[in-house]
């Protein structure tokens, strides 16, 4: 089984060639400045790099281009594309339509559109990989994976804004959550992890560009720190996270800007970019801490003082926590983000082991103290497993 993963973005579609029954990636790239000029990024074969400089005037040159890649010339790995059993689609907004992957058809492709006002980024470069990738490759099946499926089973006190009912009814202003696919492998792995099979209460930090925060209750979502867009819940690499509404207004007039001007600021230029007026990259503004910058130092504390806050709130949520889970690029990488989480977290049954916790490793571990009641686990995530997964499985049951 051999399926192809595409994760189609506004300019840019990542891709992974994978099996998912043995694990293993045979080719994995990027394109980039799709619609400017076109650059292919290849990697093949356990690590070979390649880079192609192709044009692309649009998504299909580009995937054209890659599909071109995975089986002519320096980074061949297979003979033909009809070695491609199906497609695994990254969806960013399936709404309340979808919990769970699903087969692409006319139906789905319509109510995808359907949800383009809530998604107004994403979903349409999703969609246009979908159509593609059924003209360049008739008969394949296609699956969609929504990043919004895990968080579908959130009881409706947790989902719903506090805003006049209708506003819910009328145009499903609720909050959904992203990285889902990230919340449950992570979620998934450590429920393996634990000694306990039943009432098992996860909370998951996926601390990377993009961060979120979930609860997990016996493998299913109870609550999310993303809203009904990414803008929400932790403050992020440029994203602001929670940001009251009247200091939205306030800025809007202040600064005499429309709320589109506004939503650019929150979602571009704010966070740890923000703050420390450097980078988004935490790697670089933990480096402009350690030089003594303190606009770096107050972003670094306010990135853990957030996820500390929304770790202590999901505790409360799940009534007691067995496993407390990092992963994405921060989580897995910065010793130091996760011990400032945890310190002073012990009368919650979480002690970090700050050897444990200092050891650079690259696969899933448990970094508490051996006589911590419960677990804190470093989890890197796979969410093109995910996809490619679940992709096996609804192509599995129709055939
Ligand atoms: P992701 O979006 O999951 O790729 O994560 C990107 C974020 O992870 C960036 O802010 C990086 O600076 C951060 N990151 C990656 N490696 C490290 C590291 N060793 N220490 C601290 N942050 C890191």
């Amino acid at each position: 089984m051999l399926v192809f993963i595409l994760n189609a973005g506004s300019s840019s579609l990542k891709y992974q060639l994978m099996n998912p029954i043995i694990k293993k990636v045979f080719a994995s790239g990027l394109c980039e400045r799709i619609g400017i000029d076109g650059v292919l990024k290849h990697e093949y074969n356990d690590g070979k790099k390649l880079t192609l400089e192709v044009s692309m005037p649009t998504h299909k040159e580009a995937i054209e281009a890659v599909l071109s890649t995975l089986t002519t010339g320096e980074g061949k790995v297979i003979d033909s594309i009809n070695d491609i059993d199906a497609i695994g689609h990254r969806a960013v907004h399936g709404g309340e339509e979808f919990s769970g992957s699903v087969l692409v058809t006319d139906r789905v492709i319509e109510t995808m559109k359907r949800l383009i006002p809530l998604a107004p980024l994403h979903n349409p470069a999703n969609i246009l990989g979908m159509e593609i990738c059924q003209e360049l490759m008739p008969g394949k099946p296609n699956v969609a994976v929504f990043d919004t499926a895990f968080h579908q089973t959130m009881p409706d006190y947790a989902y719903m804004y506090a805003l006049p009912y209708d506003q819910y009814t009328k145009h499903g202003i609720r909050k959904y959550g992203f990285h889902g696919t990230s919340h449950y492998f992570v979620s998934n792995e450590a429920r393996q992890m634990l000694d306990k099979k039943y009432n098992t209460r996860i909370v998951v930090c996926h601390l990377g560009n993009g961060s979120s925060v979930s609860a997990v209750l016996d493998g299913k979502c109870i609550d999310t720190s993303m809203g009904l867009t990414p803008v929400q819940g932790l403050m992020m690499g440029t994203r602001s996270g929670d940001v009251g509404a009247g200091a939205l207004q306030y800025m809007m007039t202040q600064e005499k800007i429309s709320i589109d001007d506004a939503l650019n600021i929150m979602n571009k230029e704010s966070g740890i970019l923000g703050i420390s007026g450097k980078s988004s990259d935490l790697r670089e503004v933990l480096e402009g801490m350690q030089n003594g910058d303190d606009r770096c130092r107050l972003a670094v504390e306010m990135v853990a003082y957030n996820i500390k806050k929304y770790v202590g709130g999901y505790v409360a949520a799940l009534d007691g926590i067995d496993a407390l889970c990092f992963t994405g690029g921060i989580g897995e990488n910065s010793a130091l983000i996760r011990e400032i989480v945890c310190s002073g977290l012990d009368g919650m049954g979480l002690n970090l082991d700050p050897t444990k916790n200092n050891k650079r490793r690259h696969d899933a571990r448990d970094i508490a103290t051996n006589s911590s009641t419960s677990r804190i686990f470093v989890i890197p995530t796979n969410e093109e497993y995910v996809i490619a997964n679940d992709t096996f499985k609804v192509v599995s049951e129709i055939r």
